[in-house]
């Protein structure tokens, strides 16, 4: 085998929740508006189709903890969200199959850019500076689907800035479920194992700052917590 001319990227890996065990993060994709009351509080329509964005994986946040409040941003938001880790692949799944696809769940913050977000949909240019960058998916421990009595489609999903409830809706509120997030997204790319998928938030995202602790609880998944620190000094 050739040498390798740089070391190769080590793979960013997420704790299993009452396991040794570690699951490897392939890729990261976002649903973007799949709550009505949250598509609404953005200017929105509730039924429309569900679309996808994308992180890079060296993004992720594995467990939480502190992050640095990021650059090109006055207006950084949290937004809850169920995050789907996936153990199997395929393309074009039907949603009757998608769920099976599913290795297990957590919690995750879809951290946001919001000016530069809505600067970019004024614009009619693509979200990423609003939604890629360096710490934008913390993501907690994973509770693999095989330890639930069910697959998750309902349950209470909470954050909290401070010990204060920002967001508090329900899983059943979505408006495509898991299975027809992973159904749909499988029309689009090929899905794989170790893809997470971030389900979408509900209403009552906002600005978080350095000094803020936010803890996300999603469905008795375990607690997510993470801390905004002082912005990175560039030179
Ligand atoms: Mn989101």
């Amino acid at each position: 085998m050739p040498d390798l001319v740089i070391p190769p990227r080590a793979p960013v890996l997420l704790p299993v929740e009452g396991s040794d065990a570690i699951f490897p993060v392939g890729r990261i994709f976002c649903v973007g508006r799949n709550y009505a009351d949250h598509a609404r509080e953005m200017g929105a329509d509730a039924k429309d189709p569900p679309f996808f964005f994308q992180k890079q994986p060296d993004m992720a946040v594995p467990g939480g903890g502190t992050i640095a409040y990021p650059p090109l941003t006055a207006n950084f938001h949290y937004e809850a969200e169920l995050v789907l880790a996936l153990g199997a692949g395929g393309a074009d799944v039907p949603a009757a199959a998608a769920t099976a696809l599913i290795w297990g769940y957590a919690a995750g913050i879809d951290f946001t850019r919001r000016d530069r977000q809505n600067e970019m949909k004024q614009r009619q240019g693509p979200w990423e500076i609003g939604k890629s960058f360096d710490a934008s998916a913390p993501c907690g421990a994973i509770v693999p689907a095989a330890a639930l009595p069910a697959p998750l489609v309902a349950g209470p999903i909470v954050l909290t800035v401070n010990g204060a409830v920002r967001q508090s809706g329900d899983l059943a509120r979505m408006t495509w479920s898991p299975a027809e997030l992973i159904a749909a997204l499988s029309r689009q790319v090929t899905v794989r194992p170790g893809d997470l998928i971030f389900t979408g938030t509900p209403e009552g995202v906002g600005p978080a700052v350095p000094g803020d602790r936010i803890v996300v609880t999603v469905a008795g998944l375990p607690a997510l917590e993470v801390a905004i620190g002082e912005p990175v000094v560039r030179s």
